[in-house]
């Protein structure tokens, strides 16, 4: 059988896209003629008091499923509901889609003004998990370890992608505002600014320490930053919020600002689009916007077989198709040309032994491949350090083999959770 990786004619080099000079706005792409939300809940979940077809929706209204209110979404647009429909994610992640004609007026809902008068992190909760940057503000409400750190990323995870650096460098005031929130509907007071290159003087005064990440992949993802920044090492199978840290985007920082500062919820989104050629460049379009819109507004065409990427060269996941909406955590969109991807095959592992040299980590990972081809997650996460791997995708770029080992080990990582997390309802 042939398969094919993500990596061809825009092999990525393995340093950071550094930013400077002056920046120039990125691309506006037009406005949708519909716009789809996706709410993370199955659409079994519904009842009558959610959002349904016929519904008239304000921009930055509240949307929900049912009564209970507990999934819900943030209209990016104003207009009436199409449909809510059940939406399948990656790894069979379930969704639902509300698809919202748009109807232009721009008329905006007046609840989030209200409540932001005096922000708070219910008032976060309800309004600002679906901004751009998609803040993990879940993750400060009851934690089971004291959240004590909030680490700013100033710097993008994966290598091409500029989106979060931009927004450091040309969005001062707007990110000081939403650490200066953030803080205050936290109660956290260490909050760290990690960027790659250089340090960015401006935020001393508020109380925000900076520090430099390196520029070499994959210094800024986070397990990286957490040890060589904070020098603390995340044991296997843990996160940083085990350790009272939480990462968050700039993007997100300065849409809190915002939202704080103006009553009214963000809707677009800033992205980073790396075309046929591997070349990059910045765009804004609203939540919900089509990525097949967004392509058309940079001239970029999708024939049979070209892909279709979510994320950058390293870690991002093949979509299956260009109608897939523009989420709040859409960083990067990548398009491979069929002819430029190279094939790979499924030959078996020549215990070259680069992927071991590569690791940042130090797994076995010839060893770790074999347990993941054959299913065996169980025993890869027992004898072979599943649960340390950061998913920095390096095994799977030097795999002479070209063995999809990354994309096998997320899989891994998402049965094992899936299977526990049934066992523990079960408990
Ligand atoms: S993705 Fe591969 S190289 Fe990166 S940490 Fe995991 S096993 Fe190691
Ligand atoms: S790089 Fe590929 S072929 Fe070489 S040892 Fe690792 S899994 Fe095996």
């Amino acid at each position: 059988m042939i398969r094919k990786s993500f990596f061809g004619l825009a092999t990525p080099r393995l340093e950071y896209t550094l930013l400077t000079g002056e920046l120039s706005e990125p691309q506006s792409i037009p406005p949708p003629e519909t716009a789809t939300l996706l709410i993370e809940a199955p659409f079994d979940t519904q009842d009558a008091a959610g959002i349904k077809p016929g519904d008239a929706v304000k921009r930055g209204q509240k949307l929900t499923l049912s009564e209970a209110g507990e999934a819900s979404v943030i209209a990016s647009v104003s207009g009436s509901v199409q449909s809510v429909a059940p939406h399948i994610g990656d790894f069979g992640r379930i969704f639902t889609a509300v698809t919202i004609g748009v109807n232009g007026t721009g008329e905006i809902d007046d609840q989030f003004a209200e409540q932001s008068k005096l922000p708070a992190l219910d008032t976060a909760l309800d309004y600002l998990v679906s901004v751009p940057g998609a803040p993990p503000l879940k993750k400060f409400k009851t934690p089971e370890v004291p959240i004590d750190t909030i680490v700013i990323y100033g710097g993008d995870t994966d290598l091409l992608v500029t989106t979060n650096q931009f927004v450091i460098k040309s969005r001062l005031d707007e990110v000081k505002a939403g650490i200066v929130f953030l803080k205050q509907i936290t109660g956290v007071e260490r909050i760290i600014i990690a960027v790659p290159g250089e340090i960015i003087q401006g935020y001393g005064h508020i109380g925000a320490e900076m520090k430099r990440v390196a520029a070499e992949y994959p210094a800024a993802l986070p397990p990286m930053i957490m040890k060589d920044v904070l020098k603390r090492v995340v044991p296997a199978g843990q996160t940083p919020e085990d350790l009272g840290v939480t990462f968050i985007t700039a993007e997100a920082v300065a849409a809190i600002g915002t939202a704080f500062k103006t009553g009214t919820c963000p809707v677009s989104k800033l992205i980073t689009v790396v075309d046929k050629s591997g070349d990059c460049k910045l765009v804004s379009a609203v939540i919900g916007t089509p990525i097949v819109n967004v392509l058309r507004a940079l001239g970029i065409t999708l024939a049979d077989r070209d892909r279709l990427i979510i994320g950058g060269p390293m870690t991002g996941s093949a979509i299956y198709s260009e109608d897939f909406p523009v989420t709040p955590d859409t960083g990067a969109i990548m398009v491979q040309d069929k002819d430029d991807i190279p094939y790979v095959s499924d030959y078996p592992c020549i215990n070259c032994g680069d992927c071991i040299r590569i690791c940042p980590v130090a797994i076995p990972v010839n060893m770790l491949v074999r347990f993941l081809e054959a299913g065996h997650y169980e025993d890869a996460a027992d004898q072979y350090d599943l649960y340390s791997c950061i998913e920095c995708g390096l095994c799977s770029f030097v795999c002479v083999s070209k063995i999809p080992i990354f994309q096998y080990i997320r899989l891994a990582k998402f049965e094992l959770g899936r299977t526990r997390a049934a066992e523990a309802a079960n408990d």
